[in-house]
């Protein structure tokens, strides 16, 4: 038994906000009031911290199988529980893909001795992610696949997403799309703008990812099937969720947090600069920030996709697309959203909450019977964070050396503490 005393607790599925304390027994919560005792618990003091629901993190890359130089489950999962994080979901695009339920089963059997928070892996959409024929979905979710994708990519046809639509509908699993029309993409290094000319580098246009995100939309639309876009990026894609919404559709939607601090203007030579969406323009950013707000957008998820410095430490043309993320996911979020006055803290636990859960059909709150995943963090906490400290083998940050306030500072799977600041 963990008697967690003296905490904040924020819980949005149940709009609680109050002082209470929350008895964890083994897998569960056994119970939640104010001052609890319990004889023979063990007791953590969360006395100044918010105690929220364990954060979910929709869309990362932990690289393994097959490219263990710049990430493993073990290391990665380790940087995800720093971040306050208790479950992941990796992309399919490792090596071998993720395309078939003995892939699936093996991520999932070599989590099990190394991963320290939850894994709920992605499987490929279309075999290998090549966009020409389905992949064994129903068999993956059998083997634990919580959804589909082929990112890395989008999926490469109107009728292939119609097929995977139709199919995942029955099996109630989302359909997760890297949004990107490759022929208006291709080449392109940053987003295209005043900014891309200063620097000469190839740009890729905004529209790249919103014709696509139109696409996807019209096909759910005629499909009636779940489709979630994966980091939104711009103005005209969220307009597209935003009247999607309105009009019914089961669309939903994640960003990132380097696409809610930073712009175009803020890249550089410098490869660290450099994923995919590209950052967007000034009001592409003030578009998402209001998206956060109003609802629109339903999760904020880290992309997180680390790549050995050797690949990374090269001319920003030939760099490969990306950056980590799970350390700095929350400090971000409060700098950005709740300290700037932007969101209240209830939303932004949201977002890393009952928002991706709710993508995935699922619940995340804190109550009696509800899993012992929960996510302590201080709102004043006082910490720079350093690339070289970070528990991922891969240091490609555009936030190496940024101070924050506010932090995880303890994180929670299955009734155990696998994280302590
Ligand atoms: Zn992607
Ligand atoms: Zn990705």
């Amino acid at each position: 038994m963990l008697l967690i005393k003296n905490g904040r607790i924020l819980d949005p599925a149940s709009r609680t906000d109050a002082q209470l304390d929350v008895l964890l027994d083994g897998e569960r919560i056994a119970q939640v009031g104010p001052s609890l005792a319990a004889s023979g618990a063990e007791v953590l003091d969360a006395a100044g911290l918010v105690v929220a629901p364990g954060f979910i993190d929709l869309h990362c890359h932990l690289r393994e199988p097959g490219q263990e130089l710049s990430e493993t489950i073990e290391t990665g999962t380790r940087a995800a529980a720093r971040g306050g994080f208790t479950a992941v979901c990796p992309m399919p695009n490792t090596q071998p893909v993720n395309d078939n339920a003995s892939v699936t089963r093996s991520i999932l059997e070599r989590a099990a001795g190394a991963a320290s928070v939850r894994m709920w892996p992605i499987g490929a959409a279309s075999v290998g992610s090549k966009g020409e024929a389905l992949s064994e979905i129903a068999a993956m979710q059998q083997a634990g696949i919580v959804a589909v994708s082929d990112d890395g990519r989008p999926i490469a046809t109107a009728r292939l997403l119609r097929q995977v639509m139709d199919y995942c509908g029955p099996l109630g699993l989302p359909v997760i799309d890297h949004c990107e029309d490759s022929s208006l993409a291709a080449g392109g290094v940053m987003r295209e703008g005043p900014r891309s000319v200063r620097l000469g580098l190839k740009g890729m246009p905004a529209a790249a990812e919103s014709v696509c995100v139109h696409r996807d939309i019209e096909i759910a639309a005629l499909t009636g099937g779940r489709l979630h876009v994966a980091h939104l990026s711009s103005q005209a894609s969220l307009e597209h969720v935003r009247a999607a919404k309105a009009n019914g559709l089961p669309v939903t939607c994640e960003v990132t947090p380097h696409h809610f601090t930073l712009t175009d203007e803020d890249v550089t030579y410098d490869s660290r600069f450099k994923m995919n969406p590209p950052l967007g323009s000034c009001e592409d950013r003030n578009a998402l920030l209001q998206g956060l707000a109003d609802g629109t957008v339903d999760a904020i998820a880290t992309d997180h996709a680390p790549h050995h410095p050797a690949s990374k430490e090269v001319e920003f043309d030939r760099a490969p697309f990306g950056v980590t993320g799970f350390e700095t996911a929350l400090a971000l979020g409060l700098a950005e959203l709740v300290h700037s006055g932007r969101l209240p803290l209830m939303r932004l636990v949201e977002l890393f909450t009952s928002g991706p859960a709710r993508v995935l059909g699922i619940e995340r709150r804190i109550a009696a019977g509800a899993p012992t995943d929960l996510t302590l963090f201080s709102l004043d906490h006082a910490w720079t964070f350093h690339a070289t400290d970070s528990a991922s083998r891969s240091r490609n940050t555009p936030f190496d050396g940024r101070a924050f306030r506010g932090a995880p500072m303890a994180t929670i799977v299955a009734g155990r503490v696998v994280f302590r600041r």
